[in-house]
C-alpha cells in the first residue's frame, strides 16, 4: 500500500549510468520518448519525492552477487505463506529502505525500496515501474505488511488499485492496516522481534512466535 506518488521532481541521474542518462536529467516527463522511458522507472524512496533510476542501475544490482548477499543478509526468509520481515532501515511509510549502493549526488540516491528489489530480483525489472501514479504498475502487497518483503506476497497493480485496497482493508481492525504504531512501527517492531531471536540461536519455531507476538502488540484492543 502507497499513497499516491506526487509528480517526479528529481530526474537527475548518477554520473555512471552513462551520456544517455545524463540526457535524460534533462528532460520532463513529456519530451520523453517510449523507447526512453522504457529504460526508466520511477522509484518511491518511502516520501512523497520520487527519484527516477535508470534500468540499466537495476539490471547492475541483480547482476552483481554482493549487492544481492547484502540484500538477503538483510531479510529474514520464511515459508511462502509467512511475511518475510525486512531487517534493515525502514521509511517513514513503513517499507525497507535498502541502500543498493552510494551515488554522488543528492542524498538517498542508489537507496531503494526493499519490496521493488525483492519484486524484480525475482521478475525481472520491470519498465515504467510506478511512472504515471496511475495507469502504469506499482508493486502492491497482498499481506499488507509493508515490511514484507516476500516475493510471495507482492504483486503488480495501479496505484489505483493500491488505494482502493487500502480503503477496504484498512478498516479491518485484525488487519496489519489497523495497527495502532503506524506501518513504521510495526515494520521496525517485527524486525526487533527477528533479530532478538536470532541474536539468541532460537528456533524458528520461536522466531516465529516472537513474530506473532509483535504483529499482535500493534492490534487495537477489542472490548466484546
Ligand atoms: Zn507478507
Amino acid at each position: 500500500m502507497s499513497k499516491r506518488p506526487a509528480p517526479p521532481t528529481d530526474l537527475a541521474v548518477p554520473s555512471r549510468a552513462g551520456a544517455r542518462a545524463e540526457q535524460l536529467s534533462l528532460l520532463g516527463p513529456g519530451d520523453i520518448k517510449p523507447e526512453v522511458v522504457a529504460a526508466v522507472q520511477l522509484s518511491l524512496l518511502g516520501h512523497p519525492v520520487p527519484v527516477r533510476l535508470p534500468a540499466e542501475l537495476w539490471h547492475s544490482w541483480f547482476a552483481t552477487p554482493a549487492v544481492v548477499a547484502r540484500f538477503e543478509a538483510k531479510r529474514y526468509i520464511r515459508r511462502d505463506e509467512q511475511c518475510w520481515p525486512w531487517l534493515g532501515a525502514v521509511s517513514d511509510t513503513g517499507h525497507g529502505s535498502f541502500r543498493a549502493a552510494s551515488l554522488p549526488g543528492a542524498s538517498r540516491r542508489g537507496t531503494v525500496p526493499a519490496h521493488l528489489f525483492a519484486y524484480q530480483l525475482v521478475h525481472g525489472v520491470i519498465p515504467r515501474l510506478g511512472w504515471s501514479g496511475a495507469e502504469d504498475p506499482v508493486v502492491c502487497h497482498r499481506c499488507d505488511s509493508h515490511g514484507c518483503v516476500s516475493p510471495h506476497h507482492l504483486r503488480l497493480g495501479t496505484a489505483a488499485e493500491n488505494r482502493s485496497e487500502w480503503a477496504y482493508r484498512h478498516r479491518d481492525p485484525a488487519g496489519p492496516l489497523a495497527d495502532v504504531r503506524g506501518p513504521a512501527g510495526r515494520t521496525r517492531a517485527i524486525a526487533r522481534a527477528v533479530r532478538i531471536g536470532m541474536a539468541r540461536g532460537e528456533s524458528t519455531g520461536l522466531i516465529d512466535d516472537r513474530v506473532r507476538a509483535a504483529e499482535l502488540d500493534g492490534l487495537p484492543l477489542t472490548l466484546w
